[in-house]
Order: structure tokens, then sequence, then C-alpha cells
């Protein structure tokens, strides 16, 4: 019985690699396929786990590097969504004795490899129970977690991020522990920038500190492995584990909001590391003193460094992200579709590279130019209120930008000549775009009657009419206000 069990294992997991490597045959040339495919064998299918034997180390490397999105795709689609793949690596034993093999989980990591390090972890027997571990000879290897698209580069500097960003750089360049910011706690909303910040800081410090251990961690997966450890009677071990990294960065730290005992071992580890001149970075939704469910003598501990916000980005660096964007991913689009879209999507970043890509998965399934009529459309899906009424506050805050005076100057007694054109014109256009009545929009300048208005909108008027530098100005400050009309 159990000998054909096995064999429709077997079949299974050699059927599913036969029928891989077909679709790999048409998505790879001769050379290459002979080179790197065809030395692979299934080992086993496991629910969803595909395991491949590879015959080297090298080998193993070099299929991520240059052929992990063709093979993912494949066994996705070979085996559904949730596939994974695991690799089996022939050691090549030169001390004579027979080769053995490793499992290596499927990562693809790039250049932000850690060093080996010796850890007091035990690797008898084959139960390896951290899963950041990669077994070897005698070391063991920390994978860092770190994805090398979030790097510094690719994260754009503005007023929303100063602060935090340069502070994370600073950590970054000193050795662990070397700033007075220890912890390095990275706060704000959703999707402005904390995971990309922290890996950028761990890539970066990787750049500059090869030899040293970084490890990027979310705290649900802490929690989940320091709730797995209980289960396993490896504590030890977990503890082990978090103490020999160098830069420990652990992402969403409110998650561990009531679960104490979490909180409890996470207390211990951060005093280890923060004891031995170890680098911690953390993120959290909130600001540390707003954190609750924590116990105060963590809090207490997060106030030892430094605690710096990420913002909603302004419209210019709205417009920088969006560019960036485009430009790594080969994109072009004209202005005044990437001016619309930054002024609408004014949330946060990954709902802007949300509409981005909407916008162009919705132009090239309809195979049309994307112009503004059809960013319009499609940003409408993204926008709540997508005609609401542009109010007087707004062009006050739309004209000052633009002439480059405080918006509390509106509603002063200044003659200045630059902060009167601002405050006519602003008038002017409170008229025009809203449904204000003259009374109140006087009362919107510090309490100007409504013959002021009047004076003031003629005199815009007569301005168009005869300066036509003038003229271009405005127009630049009617489209502005307009795209946020929609
Ligand atoms: P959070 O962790 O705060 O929820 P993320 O770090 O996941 O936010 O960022 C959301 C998206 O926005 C990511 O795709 C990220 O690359 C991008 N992003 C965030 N901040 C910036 C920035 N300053 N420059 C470029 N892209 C950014
Ligand atoms: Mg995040």
């Amino acid at each position: 019985m159990a000998k054909s069990q096995e064999e429709v294992l077997k079949k299974n997991h050699e059927e599913v690699w036969k029928n891989c490597l077909k679709i790999i045959k048409d998505n790879v040339n001769q050379q290459s396929f002979k080179t790197w495919f065809d030395p692979i064998r299934p080992v086993k299918l496991d629910s969803n786990v595909l395991t491949i034997q590879v015959p080297s180390q090298f080998f193993y490397e070099w299929l991520e590097e240059h052929y992990i999105t063709l093979l993912r795709k494949t066994i996705k689609r070979e085996m559904g969504n949730d596939a994974r793949l695991e690799y089996r690596i022939v050691v090549d034993n030169s001390s004579g004795t027979s080769p053995y093999t490793v499992n290596y989980p499927n990562y693809n990591t790039g250049e932000n490899k850690n060093p080996d390090v010796l850890t007091p972890i035990s690797m008898g027997g084959n139960a390896i129970k951290n899963p950041f571990i990669i077994p070897g000879l005698k070391k063991v290897n920390v994978e860092s977690q770190l994805k090398p698209a979030y790097n510094f580069d690719s994260f754009v500097e503005g007023d929303c991020n100063r602060l935090a960003r340069s502070a994370g750089f600073a950590v970054a360049t000193k050795p662990p522990g070397g700033t007075a910011f220890n912890p390095l706690v990275v706060y704000g909303g959703v999707g402005l920038g904390k995971t990309h910040l922290t890996h950028a800081i761990g890539n970066q410090f990787k750049q500059n500190f090869p030899n040293k251990t970084v490890l990027y961690v979310s705290s649900e997966k802490f929690t989940n492995q320091f709730i797995d450890s209980i289960k396993n009677n490896s504590v030890n071990d977990f503890i082990h584990f978090y103490q020999v990294i160098d830069v420990l960065i652990v992402d969403d730290i409110q998650f561990f909001a009531n679960k104490d005992k979490t909180q409890d071992m996470f207390f211990h580890i951060f005093n280890h590391l923060h004891q031995n001149s170890k680098q911690l970075i953390l993120t959290s939704d909130r600001a540390p003193k707003d954190l609750e469910g924590m116990e105060e003598r963590l809090l207490s501990r997060f106030k030892w460094g430094l605690a710096a916000d990420l913002q909603t980005p302004d419209f210019e660096t709205r417009i920088a992200i969006l560019e960036k964007k485009m430009y790594s991913d080969g994109i072009e689009l004209p202005r005044e579709v990437v001016e619309f879209v930054a002024y609408n999507i004014n949330t946060n970043i990954r709902e802007l590279e949300g509409a981005l890509t909407s916008l162009l998965a919705q132009a090239s399934l309809n195979k049309k130019e994307i112009d503004l009529d059809l960013a319009k459309k499609i940003i409408k899906n993204f926008v709540k209120s997508v005609s609401r009424e542009v109010s007087i506050d707004y062009i006050q805050k739309t004209v000052c930008e633009h002439f480059g005076v405080a918006v509390e100057k509106l509603k002063e007694k200044t003659r200045k000549r630059q902060i009167v054109q601002a405050r006519q014109l602003s008038m002017f256009l409170a008229k025009n775009y809203t449904k204000n009545s003259l009374k109140v929009i006087g009362k919107h300048f510090g309490g100007r009657d409504h013959s002021t208005v009047i004076h003031s909108c003629q005199a815009i008027q007569n301005l168009l009419d005869t300066d036509p530098k003038f003229k271009e100005s405005v127009l630049d400050v009617q489209k502005k206000i307009q795209m946020s009309i929609g």
C-alpha cells in the first residue's frame, strides 16, 4: 500500500516539474535551458511546496538571480497561487565523504545577503526551527529579508520625511549603535513610506558594513515566531537568534499591543541588543506616546532614541514620487496628467502609486493614449468626492503658494504690491469659482466689505486685459484650481 502511495506522490512532483519545464522551455533560449534547467531534479511535492534539487550553491544563486520570476510564474501556473519552491542543494564535500543536501527556501535577496554568523543555536539533526536560518556547514546565515528595491535612491526626499530620512541615513552610515538615534522609531500613517525607509536604512547599512548582520522582521512575524518557539520548546533558540543581529528592524510595532508575553520577550531582546551597542529601528503607525496596550517600561525604552514622523507629502513631492516611479518603470506621461494625479491623490503614497498603476492598466487595456480626459475618468474612481466644490481657503492657499506669500498676509492690512495682488486675485477667483456671496468672500480676507471685493475683481480684470505676463501666471493658478475640481 505504502509503495503505491509513494508512487503516486513521485509521479506528482515529476509530472508537475515536467509541465513546468515545458513552459520554461518556451521562455528561455536553448543554451540556457540546457545549462540551468536540464540538471534540475524534482525531489518532492508537499501540498503547495515543490522541492527541486540543484547541483550547487552557485547554481541556486544563479537561478534565484536570473530566473526567479519565470520560476515563480511557472509554478504558480502549474500548482496554483500559493505554490512555493524550495531548493535542495547537493553540497560538494571535498573531504571525500558522501555528498549531502541542504534545503533552501526560495527568497530572492541578492546583494543584501548577510555574512555567516556563529550562533549558539544547536544545528544538530535537521530541526531548523527558525525560518530565517539557512543551514550551512558550521555557521548559520541570517536572511536579511531586505527588499533591494526599497533603497535610498528610490526614496524621494521631501519636507514630509526629511528628519526621518536623514536620521535613517546617519544610522546607516555609522557602526551599529553609533548614533544617538537608538532606537530610531519611524512613525506615520499607512502608505507613507515606513517600510520603504527602514529597508533603505538596512540596505544602505549593508553596503557600508557588509560583515554585519541585518534583519528586517514584521512585528507579526516576530510574534508568530515567538509563539511557535514556545510550542516547539525552543524559546532559547529564538532568543539566541535575535541576539546575533547587529541591526534589527521591527516593522509595525503597534501590532504588539496587548500581547504581553511578546512584549516581554521583545523587551529583553531590545535590552540585550541596546546594551551591546546594536542598532534598533522600529516603525509604528502612531507616535510612541500614543501607543496603547503597551507596557510602560517598553514605551520608556522607545524614548531613548529618536522618534521621527513621516507626513503626507506635499504637491511637489508627490510629483517627484510619480516621476521617479515613471522613470524607473520607463513610462512617460504628459505633465498635466502627472499634475492632475498628484493634485487629486493626496492621501498617501501607496494610493498615489495605485492611481498611476490603474491609469497605465486602463490605457493599455483600451489601447489609448493617456491624456487629461482619460486621467480624469480613471482617477474619479480613486477620489471619493470628485466634484467637490473648491473652497475659499483652498484658493487662498493655491494663490499664496504661487506668489510665495503667507496666507495670513491676505487677511492683514499690508499694502505691499505682491500681497495686494495675491489678495485681489484670490478674491477674483473666489468670486468665479465658489458660490459664496461677496460679503462672505470679504469676511475671509480679514473682514473686508463687499465693495472691496468688487474693486479687487475689477483691478484683476484690468490687469488681465493689459498685462500678458500676469495673465499667464493667472492661467497657471487657474489650472491648479481646476484640477482640484476634476
Ligand atoms: P508604510 O509602511 O508606511 O505603510 P510603505 O513603505 O509600504 O508605507 O510605502 C508605500 C508605497 O509608497 C511603497 O510602494 C513605497 O515604495 C512608496 N513610497 C513611500 N515613500 C516613498 C518615497 N519617499 N519615495 C518614493 N516612494 C515611496
Ligand atoms: Mg509598512
